[in-house]
């Protein structure tokens, strides 16, 4: 039964699950030194939405996504995964950084840096197993990066890096993708298909979470979104939290 349960690769091949997988934040204010980044954030969100983060420079976007990963420890409030706490939930969290702060010049190769989602289930020191590589292999495919698997990280666009970060998160199996700008510097055919991707990997029954500063295709992009500038001033579905009112109180501006 456990190893039934074990040799199972969770994702891909067209399997939808909807197993309701939910993040609940109850009045998180965290920050750094004296100041609050974040005040009293609240919000829930379900496996199989892609939800943004929106609001001005400075607003707490990526001081949230560094709070969700587990980077900074908030000054007071809860998160909880399915009822437990977040932190007892490590593995299933991946969190790709904004790309100016990822040290692309560390020689590693694409698979080995897919491998490295596996290391919490096989463990730093031990042999990948037949069902790791499985896993993968089928993690390269599913991003389309197998043709790069020999080449450096270092050598890539950006695109195929953050393809090759996310092949990594499904290595790992985790359930909570956290992107911090995922869609600056991209061009146009880049972002759309980084938009199909996120959408696809959301159906799957994961949880996205992305900062994102462009309000004029987050409606196309994401389903749901947060609206923030220290404190949360909404959330929701995109086009409700990008009403004008809220806009105004977000940006000083119609
Ligand atoms: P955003 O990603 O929305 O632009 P941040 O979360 O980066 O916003 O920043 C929120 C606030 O926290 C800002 O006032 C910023 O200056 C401050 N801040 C961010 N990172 C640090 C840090 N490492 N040390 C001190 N203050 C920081
Ligand atoms: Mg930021």
């Amino acid at each position: 039964m456990v190893s039934e349960h074990h040799d199972h690769i969770c994702w891909g091949g067209g399997h939808h699950h909807h197993t309701h997988h939910h993040l609940l934040l109850r009045g998180i204010t965290a920050g750094y030194a004296d100041a609050p980044a974040l005040e009293d954030i609240s919000f829930e969100a379900e496996c199989g939405s892609t939800l943004a983060l929106i609001g001005p420079n400075g607003a707490g976007k990526s001081t949230l996504l560094n709070t969700l990963a587990g980077l900074i420890t908030p000054w007071s409030g809860d998160m909880l995964w399915n009822g437990a706490p977040l932190g007892e939930h490590r593995h299933e969290i991946a969190y790709l950084p904004q790309r100016s702060e990822v040290d692309w010049r560390f020689p590693i190769t694409v698979r080995q840096l897919v491998e490295m989602g596996r290391y919490p289930a096989v463990g730093m020191w031990r042999a990948m197993r037949a069902h790791d590589r499985d896993i993968v292999d089928k993690a390269l495919c599913t991003l389309s990066i197998e043709d790069l698997q020999h080449r450096q990280i270092g050598a890539l666009s950006g695109g195929q890096q953050q393809r090759c970060f996310l092949a990594r998160a499904l290595a790992q199996e985790a359930h909570i993708l956290l992107l911090d700008e995922p869609f600056t510097g991209l061009d146009v055919p880049g972002s759309e298909s980084l938009s199909t991707l996120l959408r696809s990997l959301a159906e799957e029954g994961r949880l996205v979470i992305a900062s994102h500063h462009d309000l004029a295709t987050a409606p196309q992009i994401f389903d749901q979104a947060l609206l923030l500038r220290r404190k949360l001033i909404a959330a929701g579905p995109v086009n409700q939290v990008l009403a004008p009112e809220n806009l105004k109180q977000a940006f000083n501006r119609a």
